[in-house]
């Protein structure tokens, strides 16, 4: 099963995503988290990736292209895999197209979270994150505990550098811009199925599974 998630930054493809890869048994790979680990550990691609990461821009198409291709490559990628981030914008998708054809393969089905706007805004200034296991925390819906040390791990909740206002804005913006078109790209593919993303979690994976399970 090869699945892309598709939605605004907030619209819950990472939690929907993280939550389906465990279902199926295949890895979710996060090219936001790929990112984020060479930032943290400073190797060359974190240091040039930080500075369009910080401002809430898309990090170019080619870096993002050769990261995903080796990924996809490895081992736990043979009986599939869920894209959480990417293709972000039309020649990253249609270099993954390129990729997959390669070995006359392809995407199963794009799955597209709807999110109004103004919950976008609110769900991405109000997240909070683990910096060592990544468990989400919402300071409105499901609070860190006041120490801010993850309930899971002990490790350190933090607010992401790009979870601000200001840079939340523009990567709405990045999103209508850039992403956005994908949904025509996938629809004229036969491949988009768009699901409402203003519901529970557990609602909209229900939703998810159950067009899974009987497409
Ligand atoms: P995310 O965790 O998916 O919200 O990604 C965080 C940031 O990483 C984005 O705002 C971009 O700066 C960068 N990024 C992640 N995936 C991509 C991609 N496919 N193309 C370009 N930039 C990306």
């Amino acid at each position: 099963m090869k699945l892309v998630m598709l939605g605004a930054p907030g619209s819950g493809k990472g939690t929907q995503g993280y939550q389906l890869a465990n279902y199926l048994g295949i890895p979710n790979i996060s090219t936001g988290d790929i990112l984020r680990q060479a930032v943290s550990n400073q190797t060359k691609l974190g240091i040039e990736a930080k500075k369009y990461m910080e401002a809430g821009d898309l990090v170019p198409d080619d870096v993002m292209i050769g990261i995903v291709r080796e990924r996809i490559q490895e081992s736990d990628c043979e009986a599939g895999f869920i894209l959480d981030g990417f293709p972000r914008t039309v020649p990253q998708a249609r270099a993954l197209d390129q990729m997959l054809a390669e070995d006359s393969d392809d995407l199963d089905y794009v799955l597209n979270l709807n999110v109004s706007g103004d919950l976008l805004v609110q769900r991405l200034t109000s997240r909070r994150v683990c910096r060592r296991c990544g468990k989400l925390y919402n300071v409105i819906t499901n609070p860190p505990p006041a120490s801010m040390v993850c309930k899971e791990c002990g490790g350190e909740i933090w607010q992401r550098s790009d979870d601000t206002e200001e840079t939340v804005i523009n990567r709405l913006e990045v999103y209508d811009e850039k992403t956005k078109p994908l949904r025509s790209y996938y629809k004229r593919q036969g491949k988009l199925k768009v699901f409402d993303g203003n519901g529970t979690i557990d609602e909209i994976q229900h939703s998810i599974r159950e067009f899974l399970d009987h497409p």
